[in-house]
């Protein structure tokens, strides 16, 4: 399958509590990491089993360079540009009881263009790179008779003319209420609407069918990167020829392990890991 999407560099600073703006505080801690939501996503399907080609950005910088590593060593194939902007980033600061501020700066993730994609499965793609670039790459994916996944995050209203376009949209409650009702999306033509709710489940629509996925039990110590683990193994189950129904439930495996393990890369669950959590 194939990933078209951002690439970023994490640098995480750890403080008691948030500055004021025109503020110093003192940090306690200091990390820096692989993100963005299509790095994220393609690593996650990746470990769920795909064979996985991430298509993006990313600056003549050593970040770039970082980010290229960290994909290689997840075994995913890459058609990635090296752009003359930086390396894409986002700036964090948590505070002691987790609350953060977040600075997203594009970067390099703002120059991905694309103009083919190879030859796949699954096309899965966000809205973390130019519109332009989501809609190239579900147009080229939809004339090779590939499927296509699209998670609309950050949420942006989405022109009428790309919904057709998309075989699965995966917004979560938030994202969905930006971008309208599942029946208006799936009257407009998206073939259906998984919608994550963290830890009440999954609720997926189609032209003719609704239903519920609940969640599995765990304990979550850190949700980020569920969302992200979800989408890529739903995108590898759907490539790997799973159905609809089954393939939601191994995503919905494959976030509710995400959240039992911190950070967005480090946490993605294997193929294995997944399976287990279904059979249990
Ligand atoms: P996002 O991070 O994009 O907001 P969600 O929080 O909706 O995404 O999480 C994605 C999916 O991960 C959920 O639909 C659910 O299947 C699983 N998940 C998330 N949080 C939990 C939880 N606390 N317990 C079990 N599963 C969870």
């Amino acid at each position: 399958m194939c990933v078209v999407g951002s690439a970023n560099l994490d640098l995480v600073a750890s403080t008691l509590r948030l500055p004021a703006p025109g503020e110093t505080v003192l940090g306690t801690d200091y990390a820096e990491h692989a993100g963005g939501k299509g790095l994220n996503q393609a690593v996650a399907a990746a470990r769920a089993g795909a064979t996985t080609t991430f298509i993006g950005a990313v600056g003549r910088d050593d970040a770039g360079r970082f980010l290229l590593d960290q994909l290689a060593g997840a075994g995913i194939d890459t058609v990635v540009e090296r752009s003359a902007r930086p390396t894409g980033r986002a700036v964090i600061t948590v505070d002691a009881a987790g609350e953060n501020s977040i600075v997203v700066v594009a970067g390099a993730n703002a120059e991905v263009r694309v103009t083919a994609v190879p030859p796949a499965e699954v096309l899965l793609t966000q809205l973390e790179v130019p519109l332009a670039a989501v809609a190239a790459a579900l147009e080229l994916a939809r004339a090779a008779g590939t499927r296509t996944v699209l998670n609309p995050a950050p949420a942006v209203q989405l022109p009428d003319r790309l919904l057709p376009l998309v075989d699965v949209l995966v917004p979560n409650e938030h994202e969905l209420g930006l971008i309208g009702s599942a029946d208006a999306l799936i009257a407009a033509g998206v073939g259906a609407v998984v919608t994550t709710l963290g830890a009440a489940g999954v609720r997926v629509i189609t032209h003719d069918q609704e239903w519920h996925v609940p969640p599995f039990p765990v304990e979550p110590v850190d949700t980020t990167g569920a969302g992200d683990a979800f989408c890529g193994a739903l995108a590898a189950r759907l490539a790997a020829g799973d159905p609809l129904d089954l393939a939601v439930r191994a995503a919905a495996a494959a976030g509710a392990l995400a959240t039992t393990r911190r950070g967005a890369v480090p946490s993605m669950p294997t193929a294995v890991e997944i399976a287990a959590l279904l059979a249990r």
